[in-house]
């Protein structure tokens, strides 16, 4: 089955949504998510002309990196991190998404290679106060900024949630915006940051009306992940 299409649709949605929003398509960058997706179809995005793709697991990730290498791909992890998955992560990918403390961000720093650019990081943040969630807490977030930021080899993009699923469309655009107001308050200290990740396939709208710069969409451009595949769903 040919993606061409859904990436055709998904790219109208954003064109859409960016100009109901007010905003240049340019400001909302595609993130295309491949978790359990094959190298073979995430080749054939690529030759749709989509660059960057987010993975939650190292493991499954790393032989699609190696296999894909030529096509020069930029790889986000976009997943929970743990300590021992760091320096894979530093090595392998061009961003990670998911940094909610400092001991992580201090190792990805540690485990940076010298010969790669700096590390693209953002500070994920629990918007919705989930237990089970990862992501520092909204309070948090401005003092762990500050601290990775002063941080070697890595390069403070700025803010990633991941919702809770809401009831409502008001209740999706409260995280939102929430997350947003976050972000301003960051940018005033580091005007340079530029990135607010939110918005999946179910939302990816309505955050783009809150002002994100990059959603993070799976399933709407790659069809539904395997059942029964658990490993597929993201860690909480
Ligand atoms: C899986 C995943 C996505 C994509 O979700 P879809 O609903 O398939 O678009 C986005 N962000 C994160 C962190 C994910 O784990």
């Amino acid at each position: 089955m040919s993606i061409a299409p859904s990436f055709a649709a998904i790219e109208s949605r954003i064109a859409a949504a960016c100009t109901a929003a007010r905003r240049p398509r340019e400001s909302v960058m595609l993130l295309a998510v491949s978790k359990t997706k094959p190298a073979p179809v995430i080749a054939a995005a690529a030759a749709l002309g989509q660059h960057a793709f987010g993975e939650n697991y190292v493991q499954e990730a790393l032989p699609k990196i190696a296999e894909l290498a030529a096509l020069g791909l930029d790889w986000h992890h976009i997943g929970p991190i743990q300590s021992n998955k760091t320096a894979d992560i530093a090595q392998h990918f061009a961003w990670a998404h998911g940094v909610d403390r400092l001991k992580i961000a201090q190792r990805l720093a540690d485990q940076r290679p010298a010969h790669l650019p700096p590390l693209n990081v953002c500070v994920q943040v629990n918007v919705s106060g989930e237990a089970s969630k990862s992501g520092c807490a909204p309070q948090d977030a401005l003092p762990l900024c500050r601290a990775v930021a002063q941080l070697p080899r890595l390069r403070l993009r700025g803010l990633m949630a991941l919702p809770a699923p809401a009831a409502t469309d008001e209740d999706a655009r409260a995280s939102f915006r929430t997350m947003h107001s976050l972000f301003v308050a960051l940018r005033a200290e580091h005007a340079e940051l530029d990135t607010l990740s939110m918005g999946m396939s179910d939302d990816f709208e309505q955050a783009i009306a809150e002002g994100s710069t990059l959603i993070r969409v799976g399933t709407a451009l790659f069809g539904k992940r395997g059942a029964g595949k658990t490993a597929s769903e993201p860690a909480s």
